[in-house]
């Protein structure tokens, strides 16, 4: 596959490049469509530097081309999400969750996406074009993490086709992820059972401690809120429209989620770089970021050179 170009960037010119390469390596999350921002909020309750990223996060600036832009369908925006993916410690986490809207079926007789297009839809319909856009920053940023080394999450609804989408099929098979379904009543604590949201979430991640995110449906047969309204109409046809409020209410993660998800990253973080067994049987150990050499920033100005082995979309583009 080519390299991707966005914006007039591969990933072997933002790697070598010091606006990018020459920022220090002191966010350990980073949460891209960041919505309410639960993950970025739960990391900093545990201490950890983190940076929600949102179209909308705040209006009048993050929506709007300059320098807080977080729009990345225009260059201000994507340039300071890759800036935030590049902060990124090694062992780090990414968050990304595409605006799911072009994806699902509720809008397919507009979107027009299907296996016969390649998912790529009707890109005449700006709907459809700003998602392919998100959907290849989001694979930009997932090649660039693989090189990084720093740990993704890609989330949609089970049913989205973002995960079809070549440049993201590619990402996901390349960095060997795996896809768990999680639902959101379960870390839904605070409304009762029986007045929980009916939504289900996509994690695509690595297998090492993303399938700790799956929890099923513990309402135990009682109601949920549904976010479509189904009717027969005047010829007998089935139809069904999608709850606008609900639709959005559903897109925030609850908090507990958010924790969650923070939890799992860093057990795994933790197992991972635990310390040698010839450590001092029972001395305490010192929190992970603070005493393993791997997750420490890297030089300000130095190339990161792990992994040793470049991936193929690394390679310049044919022709330079
Ligand atoms: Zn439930």
């Amino acid at each position: 596959m080519a390299a991707l170009v966005l914006f007039g960037c591969t990933v072997a010119s933002v790697l070598s490049d010091p606006t990018f390469n020459g920022l220090p390596r002191d966010l350990k999350v980073v949460e891209i469509f960041s919505g309410v921002g639960s993950v970025a909020a739960a990391a900093t309750a545990s201490g950890l530097s983190s940076q929600p990223f949102d179209k909308f996060r705040i209006e009048g600036r993050t929506n709007i081309p300059g320098r807080s832009c977080e729009d990345l369908t225009v260059k201000a925006g994507f340039v300071n999400a890759v800036k935030l993916v590049m902060q990124l410690a090694l062992g780090g986490l990414l968050w990304l969750a595409p605006v799911c809207s072009s994806w699902v079926g509720l809008n397919i007789s507009r979107t027009l996406r299907s296996h016969k297009n390649n998912f790529q839809g009707d890109t005449t319909y700006p709907k459809v074009a700003e998602g392919n856009l998100q959907a290849k920053a989001c694979a930009f940023f997932m090649q660039l993490a693989q090189f990084r080394g720093i740990e993704v999450i890609l989330e949609n609804p089970p049913s989205s086709t973002i995960f079809n989408f070549p440049v993201l099929r590619a990402a996901i098979s390349s960095m060997k992820l795996v896809s768990f379904v999680t639902h959101r009543c379960a870390f839904d604590v605070s409304a009762a059972k029986g007045k929980r949201l009916w939504k289900k979430y996509k994690f695509v991640g690595p297998a090492a401690w993303v399938q700790k995110l799956a929890k099923p449906c513990p309402c135990q047969g009682k109601n949920h809120i549904y976010l479509t309204e189904r009717w027969t109409d005047c010829h007998g046809k089935n139809r069904f429209k999608g709850l606008k409020t609900l639709l959005d209410k559903s897109a925030a993660y609850p908090a507990a989620m958010g924790t969650a998800a923070v939890k799992a990253w860093l057990s795994n973080t933790a197992e991972k770089h635990r310390a040698p067994d010839s450590e001092t049987r029972g001395q305490k150990r010192k929190a992970v970021w603070s005493t393993n050499s791997w997750l420490q920033p890297s030089v300000s100005g130095a190339v990161d050179s792990r992994p040793s082995s470049k991936p193929h979309w690394c390679l310049p583009p044919a022709g330079k």
